[in-house]
């Protein structure tokens, strides 16, 4: 038995969630750490209450071996962190990436925190990822990575605990082996450990595309509140995946021209707007937006200097830097991906008048459909999906209006009101709660 070395870099998590090894990307853990510090300044909170609510609770990091294909042995670092449980259990997806690390799990945890904060539903932030390349990986490899991710996590999660769900390169088949891993231990089925299961196991109408819902609606009303005609407007979108690829054709449909695409492999450009249905069946059979021919290919670092009036990053954090930020076309920004801002691009945005719409706000349709989810899995009973649209709807209008009413309270921008908003309602749980023992 041989054994392969890890197959990626190993960053771990103090408690005080500095990394040892350094973070390789734009630090998302410091810039959610100050944007939280921030907003607790903004709202006057006692400084012992901001510190419990930054520090992330609990930081798992597992070793996940499994057997490759051809027979030899391969070890994946892992993570799981609850960031905060203190309106309710853990809720985050799962991420697969070669370039997860300990820091980037923390600060989407502390997204989660937020953005269950800010539409109001009972939980807490978490998040997992297992630092893996699952384009190297075969079916079957991918679900040996998942059922032993799942078992190393297993005292992590749970319906009361924590309940992951899809993120970026895990879906419904994913969960499903999750469900199943938790299910096979425990004698009986707990389809209340996941959400973004498929229909089949418990799974909700209406799940699938509910974050790109949710984007579309806030894209809708910032043009409202800005007085820009949506229909007619142009958008450009990075990442086709389970939220850029419906987004574009919800955006279409909306009378927008999406008139340029990018995803890992390629990015495209057609200033008429690219046909939404042909895209989906090219991106289906080719798995990327590259090749397409009813468009032309463009420079993957050219897509947002395209002249539009809605940019839409989908695809992974860090991508708007000040120089994006700079030379960004577009009148709004509203933030499909987690964390695709940066803290000094944020400044340049703001200072040029670009608006932007936050992700804890902007993307929060996705965990507002897994609350529905979770609560059917809870009644053991299906909801229908006219139902969780209209409550989705209401959910982010609610959301929507609280935060806009904050901002022009206090004069500040979106992102600020967002996570002020967010941060209010996670103090109040903790003062209530007290501190143990
Ligand atoms: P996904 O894995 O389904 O799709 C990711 C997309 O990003 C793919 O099209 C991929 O090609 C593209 N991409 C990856 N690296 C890229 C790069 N360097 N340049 C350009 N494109 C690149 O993931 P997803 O679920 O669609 O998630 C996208 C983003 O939205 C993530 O930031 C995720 O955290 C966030 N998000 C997802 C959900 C959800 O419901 N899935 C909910 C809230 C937030």
């Amino acid at each position: 038995m041989t054994t392969e070395p890890v197959g990626s870099s190993v960053t771990s998590a103090t408690a005080d969630g500095s990394g040892r090894d350094g973070p390789t990307r734009p630090d998302s853990w410091t810039a959610i750490s100050e944007r939280v510090a921030d907003a607790a300044a903004l709202l006057g909170l006692d400084e012992g209450i901001t510190s419990m609510i930054i520090a992330p609770e609990r930081v798992l990091e597992v070793s996940v071996p499994i057997r490759r294909d051809p027979g030899h042995i391969e070890v994946f670092r892992a993570w799981r962190v609850h960031h905060d449980t203190s309106r309710g259990p853990g809720k985050g997806g799962i991420r697969f990436h070669p370039r997860v690390d300990a820091r980037e799990v923390m600060a989407l945890a502390a997204d989660m925190t937020v953005k269950c904060a800010v539409v109001d539903i009972p939980f807490g932030g978490a998040k997992g990822g297992v630092a893996v390349e699952p384009r190297n990986l075969s079916t079957a490899e991918l679900e040996r990575v998942t059922r032993r991710y799942t078992y190393d996590v297993a005292m992590m999660i749970g319906p009361d605990r924590d309940i992951p769900a899809p993120d970026v390169n895990t879906d419904s088949r994913v969960m499903a082996w999750v469900m199943d891993t938790v299910s096979m231990f425990q004698g009986v089925a707990v389809p209340g450990v996941v959400t973004g299961k498929p229909l089949s196991i418990g799974g909700s109408a209406g799940h699938t595309g509910a974050t790109s819902a949710g984007v579309l609606q806030t894209s809708r009303a910032i043009f409202n509140k800005l007085g820009i005609s949506f229909a007619g407007s142009r958008a450009v979108v990075q990442g086709f995946g389970k939220v850029g690829g419906p987004l574009v054709y919800l955006l279409a449909s909306a009378g927008m021209r999406v008139v340029a695409v990018g995803d890992v492999d390629g990015t495209i450009y057609n200033p008429s707007g690219v046909d939404p249905a042909a895209l989906a069946d090219h991106a289906a059979i080719h798995g990327t937006v590259a090749g397409f021919r009813g468009a032309d290919p463009i420079g993957s670092e050219d897509l947002f200097e395209v002249d539009a009036e809605l940019a839409i990053p989908a695809a992974l954090g860090g991508v708007i830097t000040p120089e994006v930020a700079r030379s960004m076309r577009a009148r709004v920004v509203v933030e499909a991906a987690n964390g695709p801002t940066t803290p000094e691009a944020d400044a340049v945005l703001d200072q040029r008048g670009v608006v932007v719409v936050p992700d804890v706000l902007a993307n929060a349709g996705g965990v507002t459909a897994s609350y529905f989810e979770w609560a059917q899995a809870r009644q053991g009973f299906r909801w229908e999906e006219d139902l969780v649209a209209s409550r989705l709807r209401r959910v982010m209008e609610l959301a929507f209006d609280a935060t806009w009413k904050l901002a022009e309270e206090h004069k500040v921008s979106l992102r600020r009101a967002a996570i002020a908003l967010g941060v209010s309602r996670v103090a109040e749980a903790t003062m209530v709660r007290g501190l143990f023992p």
